[in-house]
């Protein structure tokens, strides 16, 4: 039976990774794409209250339809939504394939994963894809099967409410994929602190990555190994043990 998915994105309508998603999703039937009209990765679950958004048609390198939006990626979600649907409901959504990992604790400030939040919050299932490489044009055809086979998994079965799959796969061939939890992980001495020609000090976001734990299960130790990582994702942040221990449950 042809579906209607939805795709999505942080690094804007135009990158390699969208164009790649946007044609595995057509394999299952009707892609829409509705993207930021900018570069809007690390933009977290950002929305734009302060000024007004516009939605324009434009054709992806690809020749393939989007349209392009002036806002994030929770926007672009949101605002197809309620408005650029035309009471159109997809059967999937689907965010990526962005360039660079979001593994760890850079699901937390990814827009890309975002976009697959904000689909889950409006009730549609939804799977956000990375590329672990920063190549501008990766073999991705490792992430497009991996994509392909969560799309017909998903299809199939459904996904449980609140929840979405977070997919990180290496650049190359497909291997497999390992189902994985969210590394414990973070930043470490984050900034290049640099003088301007006016002798004045700036700052520039660099940083190492760290990883505070270890286990077989973890999402970038999987994506080390060369396989792909799924990762289930909630978006409900209540610590459940804390709140347990308080309420003397
Ligand atoms: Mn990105």
């Amino acid at each position: 039976m042809s579906k209607t998915i939805l795709v999505c994105n942080d690094d804007g309508f135009f990158s390699y990774g969208i164009q790649q998603l946007a044609m595995v999703a057509s394999e299952f039937g009707k892609v829409i794409v509705i993207a930021p009209d900018r570069q809007q990765s690390a933009v977290g679950h950002a929305i734009t209250i302060q000024t007004p958004l516009r939605a324009n048609k434009v054709k992806m390198p690809n020749g393939m339809d989007a349209i392009a939006v002036t806002g994030t990626p929770a926007d672009c979600i949101k605002l197809a939504h309620d408005k650029l649907l035309d009471g159109e409901k997809p059967d999937l959504v689907l965010s990526g394939i962005n360039h660079g990992s979001n593994a760890g604790i850079n699901m937390l400030y990814s827009g890309t994963v975002s976009a697959a939040t904000e689909a889950a919050i409006l009730g549609y299932p939804a799977i956000a894809v990375s590329c672990t490489s920063f190549d501008e044009k990766p073999d991705m055809s490792g992430c497009e099967e991996t994509t392909r086979r969560l799309i017909k998994l998903v299809l199939e079965e459904g996904l449980p409410p609140y929840m979405i799959l977070n997919a990180n796969i290496p650049k190359g061939p497909f291997t497999d994929i390992k189902w994985t939890k969210m590394a414990r992980s973070r930043y470490i001495e984050e900034y290049d602190g640099r003088v301007d020609p006016y002798n004045r000090p700036y700052y520039w976001m660099t940083g190492k990555f760290e990883i505070l734990e270890e286990g077989e299960d973890l999402d970038v130790h999987v994506i080390n190994k060369g396989f792909a990582s799924v990762t289930p994702v909630q978006y409900d942040l209540t610590d459940y043990s804390y709140l347990k221990k308080r309420l003397g449950i």
